[in-house]
């Protein structure tokens, strides 16, 4: 039995007074008072053009595609050590996303070998902030310019972090926020894209609202609605938006709390680091993270395995991911692959990731330290 599970969804304690609330306004389908909220929000931290809420990261992305228009055999750039949605979301319009080899540090996609794998069908680069620490920007955004490529941040695991002072997000043309009970601010599932390059914005509304201009209708700047283009139905509803209203007002308290957990690891890990057991995760100077996740890499000399079934024995909820897209039957079907992927199938065979929550106490993490080091003995 698992002891200390791996996560524990936190609510801030406003969320079903909000639910309720949104059910006395009787306003219960998407863009009420609670979705507005949550749009003001997103775009006063971000400062990005236009934030619109969405079902989920996975919706936002394949919003982006809509939006950059992405047609069969447009080339993304994205890490295979990703997420499925990162992929699938351009699959889904008959993009092949190209997959390029990740950082040791960071384990974020390799900026140097982005310039390797731009072909003249490449339409957008898409990197990923794995762990909600960022990716490169500047050298990307520098990159992107160059070749006219655009750029779709999956920011799924980044809100509250930032790069050089500006929220993960708002750096590419489009960004988008996860909000899945998993990530750090939650609804149960959730999202948003954010809009940052404004000639996106009037046709995210439209994408979002099944392809009309209801959002305009209901704004009172036009006295009908009607089909306008290619879309679909991305919008929560408003009882999802009530939820995450509470989690947002809270959201540096949330980031706070993790990150001294975070940092209560890093302390707790550093002697087995010393003995060469395994590596702690590295943050670049210019990355101010969120304390998403905490992972260690094991030294060479071990089965990963062997180790989280012991962990799990101890009663440790400790798991792995990815399986690298490219090593998967779809990313096999659907995308290829730019240079090695060395960094990818090494990393993605060697990360463990620890139990980390809002509210997992000093004690537990003691539990947790004193389990990893036992199964590495
Ligand atoms: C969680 C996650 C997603 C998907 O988010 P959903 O809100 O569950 O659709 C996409 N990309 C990355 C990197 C993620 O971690």
């Amino acid at each position: 039995m698992t002891e200390i599970p791996f996560n524990k969804p936190y609510m801030v304690g406003k969320e079903l007074y909000n639910i309720a609330e949104a059910k006395f306004l009787s306003m219960l389908a998407g863009d009420g008072v609670f979705t507005k909220r949550c749009h003001q929000w997103l775009e006063d931290y971000t400062g990005c053009n236009k934030a619109l809420l969405t079902h989920s990261c996975t919706a936002a992305l394949e919003m982006a595609a809509l939006l950059l228009d992405i047609k069969p055999g447009d080339e993304i750039i994205m890490p295979s050590y990703t997420f499925v949605s990162t992929a699938n979301a351009f699959v889904l319009r008959g993009g092949v996303p190209v997959f390029v080899d990740i950082r040791q540090d960071t384990l974020n996609i390799d900026e140097s070998l982005i310039g390797n794998a731009i072909t003249s069908h490449t339409k957008a680069i898409v990197p990923v902030h794995y762990a909600g620490v960022a990716c490169e920007m500047d050298a990307i955004m520098k990159i992107a310019e160059k070749h006219n490529l655009m750029v779709v941040e999956d920011a799924a695991q980044g809100a509250m972090a930032s790069y050089k002072g500006k929220p993960l997000g708002s750096i590419g043309q489009i960004g988008a926020y996860s909000f899945h009970e998993t990530k750090n601010i939650i609804s149960g599932e959730g999202g948003a894209i954010l809009v940052n390059d404004e000639k996106f914005s009037n046709r995210a509304e439209i994408i979002r609202e099944k392809g009309t201009d209801r959002s305009r209708f209901f704004r009172g700047e036009i006295d009908k609605y009607t089909w306008q283009e290619v879309g679909s139905s991305f919008l929560p509803g408003e009882l999802i938006a009530a939820f995450l209203w509470a989690q947002l007002e809270e959201a540096t308290a949330i980031t706070e709390k993790r990150l001294d957990a975070w940092s209560y690891y890093h302390e707790l890990l550093e002697p087995l680091e010393k003995q060469g057991l395994l590596r702690r995760p590295v943050i670049p100077e210019e990355c101010d993270h969120n304390a998403h996740m905490y992972y260690v890499i094991l030294g060479e000399q071990f089965d990963r395995n062997k180790i989280l079934k012991d962990l799990s024995s101890r009663g440790i909820g400790a798991i792995f991911h990815y399986v690298p897209l490219h090593l998967s039957p779809a990313g096999k079907r659907y995308a290829r692959v730019s240079g090695t992927m060395d960094n990818t199938v090494e990393y993605a065979s060697k990360i463990i990731r620890l139990p980390l929550w809002v509210g997992i106490s000093s004690l537990q993490q003691d539990s947790v330290a004193e389990a990893l080091k036992s199964s590495l003995k």
